[in-house]
């Protein structure tokens, strides 16, 4: 083939168009940098794109997270359940807050949750032992929350939802209606990221999403300090204008207008952005169905989002190191976070979560990307070939 790329090709990488550059400058120009307009309409918006009641912006996918652990009020010493298969962020929150970490084994066709071995992990314990599940929508494919909250209601969890590689994910319930990531149906919470190679960008950024009134509000208060402004829910009576109360320990995990400005923007194109990736998603299946040696990790699934495209070779190494000198910088999701040391500090060890473990000495994540064109498609797929079939170089 002779098509050679005018670019690196990276995983994953965001699509900034005239449109958002516009709609930032526009931003710049009104009369909030920060806790302007564009931050509650792009809540409103992002909530009716994922169908949940409510939403609220933070600063990015992380300090999400540790606001749903605060507002679930995660103690030291709780446990909490969570996949090893996953950014650390998702385990880390629990620690924020001194809860302890379990980990439970992924099904290796899906790289999800294995929800028979959390059954099992919770069968193993009285009641009570576990307090809560947080669910990973690994590489974009929804995890059955539908099934996951029966074991939850049956045990007692509440659940948090890492839906960063899902936006627009859904998965079909048993009644065959298709439940979109992060709509607040089943999990107490659902958190989204904003960073750059996520399906939205706005810089740093992220979202949670639910159905709970009381848990909107609390969230509300922990994103700025703890602080209070509403007449009703004051302690002491207001001496003022300027009254307000800090309540509780919050933090400052807000968002700038200017960040929103640009989410409102990249909202606005998410569709055509996610249906691109599931065009050149499916054309990676039906180019890997033709080579062997390839395997894909969960094609053709209904309603995967696509955040990553994942295939799993027996020389990873040798693939990673040979498609970078073709200016093809693939990327390994993920590391097994029992494997960090960090965790391993904790008492986790290699051969704890072998499915994990072996998965990942497999694993790569390939381009992928709106703006990655046929050609740029097809040449990613034929230096994968050439490595495949030729030989090692
Ligand atoms: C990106 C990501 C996060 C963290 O989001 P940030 O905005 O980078 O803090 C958490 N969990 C998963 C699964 C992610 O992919």
């Amino acid at each position: 083939m002779n098509f050679t790329p005018t670019r690196p090709l990276p995983y994953g990488r965001q699509n900034i168009t005239e449109a958002d550059v516009a709609a930032v400058t526009a931003a710049l120009q009104a009369d909030f940098l920060t806790q302007g307009p564009a931050v509650a309409e792009f809540e409103k918006q992002f909530a009716a794109y994922v169908g949940a009641r409510y939403a609220v912006a933070v600063s990015n996918g992380t300090a999400a997270l540790h606001l749903c652990a605060l507002a679930l009020d995660v103690q030291p010493g709780q446990r909490v359940i969570t996949t090893p298969l996953t950014f650390s962020a998702s385990a880390n929150c629990v620690r924020y807050c001194g809860g302890e970490v379990q980990f439970a084994d992924i099904d290796p066709a899906t790289g999800l949750i294995n929800l028979a071995k959390v059954r099992a992990l919770l069968e193993a314990h009285p009641k009570g032992h576990f307090s809560g599940l947080i669910s990973v929508d690994f590489a974009g494919l929804a995890v059955d929350l539908e099934a996951a909250r029966q074991l939850a209601d049956e045990f007692g969890l509440w659940i948090i939802e890492d839906s960063c590689h899902a936006p627009g994910g859904f998965f079909i319930d048993s009644a065959g209606q298709e439940q979109q990531c992060g709509n607040g149906n089943f999990a107490d919470l659902a958190i989204f990221s904003f960073h750059p190679v996520k399906h939205i960008a706005t810089g740093e950024g992220g979202m949670i999403t639910t159905n709970n009134e009381q848990l909107f509000q609390q969230l509300l208060r922990l994103r700025t300090h703890g602080i209070t402004r509403e007449p009703a829910d004051l302690v002491h009576e207001s001496e003022g204008g300027w009254y307000m109360e800090m309540q509780e320990l919050g933090y400052n995990y807000r968002i700038a207008d200017l960040n929103c400005a640009l989410g409102l923007s990249q909202l606005a194109r998410a569709d055509a952005g996610l249906a691109r990736r599931r065009q050149l998603a499916a054309q990676y299946d039906a180019a890997f169905a033709q080579i062997p040696g390839v395997t894909m990790l969960a094609p053709g699934r209904p309603g995967h989002a696509y955040h990553l495209y994942i295939i799993e070779v027996a020389d990873r190494k040798g693939l990673y190191d040979f498609l970078k000198t073709r200016q093809i910088f693939t990327q390994v999701h993920y590391i097994p976070v029992h494997r960090m040391p960090y965790y391993e500090g904790l008492g986790w060890k290699a051969g704890d979560f072998p499915l994990a473990e072996a998965y990942y000495t497999r694993c790569l994540s390939i381009p992928l990307f709106p703006t990655l064109t046929d050609e740029e498609q097809d040449y990613v797929v034929s230096c994968i070939r050439e490595f495949i079939v030729t030989g090692q170089q």
